[in-house]
Formats: structure tokens, sequence, C-alpha cells
């Protein structure tokens, strides 16, 4: 009795594709910002999480805007007559119009969208304008002697950081720009007697931006844990512990998600059910946990022979995978169904028990996908072909209904 020379369980049992944890994620030195994929992956969840909350802030936005606008109204009389042709109106109005028009076009984009897309420029732009609008108006109406409310710009530095789809930078960015223009505006268009005022009102709009942007950095990192956190217990939920491929749930999911795609996009797939043949002699022979550690290796030698991310090997139950090939035509699953057979021989994992062969043998049944079919309707007609494959000898991989044997 030989028992496998092979490395213990605990090395196989790694899932093959490790969800990011805490300590396998490299963070910028601010605490924020994951690698490019992953970060990819976040900004998206969090747009699409945001997605309700943006359009809760933008409808407040516009409802806001539409009274300021309705208060110009009331003041147009006071402002056209001290001067007609001020081209300081003539800029206000076009500020104020422009402005409306990206706020509806903000809520066109992120209500119309579920998929919730890259609509932070927007949204940036949207605040900057309202920012930069407002010091500007409340300047002109200063100037004039009219009721202004210039330290409402404390307020949109403290919308600014609002969850409405942007990264804590994006979001300190524009509101800089916004303390900075305020102040550098009221230097250029107020009255000397009203710049101690002013420099009072911009200080104070420097200490909101710390304010705000403390909290939202706060917020900010509970957020990128959390979705780190739900990432890695979705990872661990869909992988298989053992083998670390896909658990039955995790490869159904991307069947489900690949037929789908191939339907759409016209591409041959082909469909394996993979079993290791003899297994339970295997067990018996050389123990429990000597089988335990053949999967890991079964499994590991499978996962080398895919193309990812389409492609995909899944522990479908006991001794049992489920292989998805991706863009492939029968012809070409002869071929790399016969490399993963390959791969697994060259393993040469002793099974002297096997009346087959020497080594560990796998037998698959493999079903192209005819483009209509349910995932299980592809299931059943490759299982159909395992049972004959295993019934005609074994060590084998045999094609689905109607078609010929694909290797042997
Ligand atoms: P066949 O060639 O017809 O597939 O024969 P077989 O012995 O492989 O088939 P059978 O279905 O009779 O036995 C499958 C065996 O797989 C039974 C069980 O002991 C073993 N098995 C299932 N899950 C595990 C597992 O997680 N670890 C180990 N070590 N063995 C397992
Ligand atoms: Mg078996
Ligand atoms: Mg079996």
């Amino acid at each position: 009795m030989h028992a496998p020379r092979h490395d213990p369980i605990s090395r196989h049992a790694e899932p093959a594709g490790e969800p990011p944890s805490g300590g396998a994620v490299t963070r910028r030195f601010d605490g924020l910002g994951f690698e490019p994929v992953l970060e990819r992956e976040y900004r998206q969840h969090m747009r699409a999480d945001q997605r309700r909350s943006t359009l809760v802030c933008l409808i407040t936005a516009l409802g806001i805007w539409l009274t300021f606008i309705g208060l110009d109204l009331t003041r147009l009389d006071n402002l056209i007559a001290i001067d007609s042709r001020d081209v300081f109106v003539e800029l206000a109005i076009a500020l104020r119009l422009g402005t409306l028009a990206v706020i509806l076009r903000l809520v066109w984009v992120v209500r119309c969208n579920r998929q919730a897309p890259a609509y932070h420029h927007l949204t940036m732009l949207a605040l900057a304008l309202i920012g930069v609008t407002c010091a500007f108006i409340a300047n002109m109406y200063k100037l004039r002697g009219l009721p202004q409310a210039d330290i409402a710009q404390l307020v949109i530095i403290a919308a600014v950081f609002l969850p409405v789809g942007l990264t804590f930078l994006q979001s300190l960015g524009i509101a800089l720009l916004i303390a900075v223009f305020t102040t550098v505006l009221g230097l250029l268009m107020l009255e000397p007697a009203q710049l101690a005022e002013h420099g009072r009102l911009s200080i104070l709009l420097f200490f909101a931006v710390f304010v705000s942007a403390v909290g939202a950095w706060l917020r900010e990192r509970a957020e990128r844990d959390q979705f780190l956190l739900r990432r890695m217990l979705h990872s661990r939920a869909m992988s298989d512990a053992l083998t670390g491929v896909a658990n039955r749930r995790g490869f159904e999911e991307h069947v489900v998600m690949a037929l789908l795609q191939a339907r759409r996009e016209r591409a041959p797939v082909v469909f394996a059910v993979l079993d290791v043949d003899h297994f339970k002699r295997y067990n018996d022979r050389y123990g429990h946990q000597a089988g335990d550690v053949a999967l890991a290796l079964i499994a590991r030698a499978i996962d080398s022979k895919l193309r990812p991310p389409m492609d995909m090997v899944g522990r479908l139950g006991g001794e049992e995978f489920g292989l998805l090939l991706y863009d492939t035509t029968p012809e070409k699953a002869q071929e790399r169904l016969g490399r993963v057979a390959q791969a697994i021989a060259e393993l040469r994992i002793e099974h002297a028990a096997s009346p087959t062969a020497q080594y560990i043998t796998v037998s698959m049944g493999a079903a192209a996908f005819d483009g209509q079919e349910t995932a299980i309707d592809l299931y059943r007609r490759a299982d159909a072909a395992l049972y004959a494959g295993k019934a005609s000898g074994r060590n084998r991989v045999e094609l689905g209904e109607g078609g010929e044997r694909l290797a042997g």
C-alpha cells in the first residue's frame, strides 16, 4: 500500500482565487484606494449603492435651485433698474440656467440608468457650478445692497460630502475648489469695506471643508471595509473549502451567466462533467485523507488548463467536477479536455486498486451548448455522456447526444 507522495492537504486547500481579505489588499497611505481592478469594482459598487441617495440629493438640489431662480425673478426689477445692460446680470442668468441644465441632465442620467454608469464627472461639475454660481450671485447682490446669504456657501460645502457617488478625494477636491473660488471671487468683486467680513466667511469655509472632510474620510474607510468583508464572504460562500475551486453554487451562477453571454455573442460553449474513476477504491486503499489530497490536486490540474475568466471549473459534489469551456467548439473541446485528462495523468497519483490504470484516471462527459437550452438540460446531456463513458470502459472523454467519442 503506497500513499501518494504529495504535499499535505493544507497547501491545496487554499482557494485558487483567494478573495482579497484585509491583509491581501494594499491600501494607499490615506487608507483609501485598492489596487486598480479592485478599486474599479469598489467604485462601481459604491455608485450603484449610492444611486438612490444621489437621486434624493439631486431632487432636493433641483427644488432649492428652482426656489433660488424664483427669488431672482422677484428681484429682477431691482437689478435691471440699476443697470439694464450689466454684464454681471447676464453672467448670473447664464450660470443659474447652465447649472439648472446640468442638474436636470444628471437627474436624467441617474434616473434612467439602473446600472449606475460613471456619472461622477457630471456630479462634480454640478456641485462646482452650484458653489461658483452661488458665490458669484451673492457678491453681486452684496454690491447692490440687496439681501443675500453668502453664508449659504457653508451648506454647499457640507452638501459636497453627501453620498452622491463621489469618492472622498473627489469630494474634497470640489469642496476646496469652491472654498478657494469663493475667496478669490470676493477679493476680485467686493468693495474694500466688505473685505473684512468676506475674510471671516472664507476662514469659516475652510473650517467647514476640514470638518466635513474628516467625517467623509471616516465614512469612506468604513464603507471600504464593508465592501471587502462582503466580497470576502461572497467569495467564501461560492468556493469549495477542500479544493479551492468554485463550489456547486458558485459554478452554477457562473454557468447561467456564461450561457446568457454565449447566447448574446453566439459563442460556442462546451460543458463537461468530470468524475474520478474508481475513487471509492482509492479511499478504501489509501484512506480518506489521501483521497482529499488527490481531489485537491486534480482540481488544481483541471484549473491550470482553463482560460479565466469565462472558463470555469466547479466541484459539483464528491469526486465530480463541472467544466465550462467558453468560446470552444466541440472539435476544440476534444483537444482541450484531452489536455485536462493529460494534466491529471501527469500527476501520477498511484492507484494500485484501479482496474483501469496504475494511476488515477478520470472520465468526462461533454455536451455542446445548442444556443437555447437551459443549464440544467446541458448538464443532463453531459452527465448522460459521462455515464456512457463510464459504461464503455472509463478513462475517456465522451461527447453527448449523437456526438462521437472525443478522446480516449
Ligand atoms: P466510478 O469509476 O464509477 O466513478 O467509481 P467511484 O468509486 O469513483 O464512484 P462512487 O460514486 O461509487 O464513489 C465515489 C466515492 O468518492 C465515494 C466517496 O468515498 C468518495 N468521495 C466523495 N467525496 C469525497 C471527499 O470529499 N473526499 C474523499 N476522500 N472522498 C470522497
Ligand atoms: Mg467516480
Ligand atoms: Mg461520482
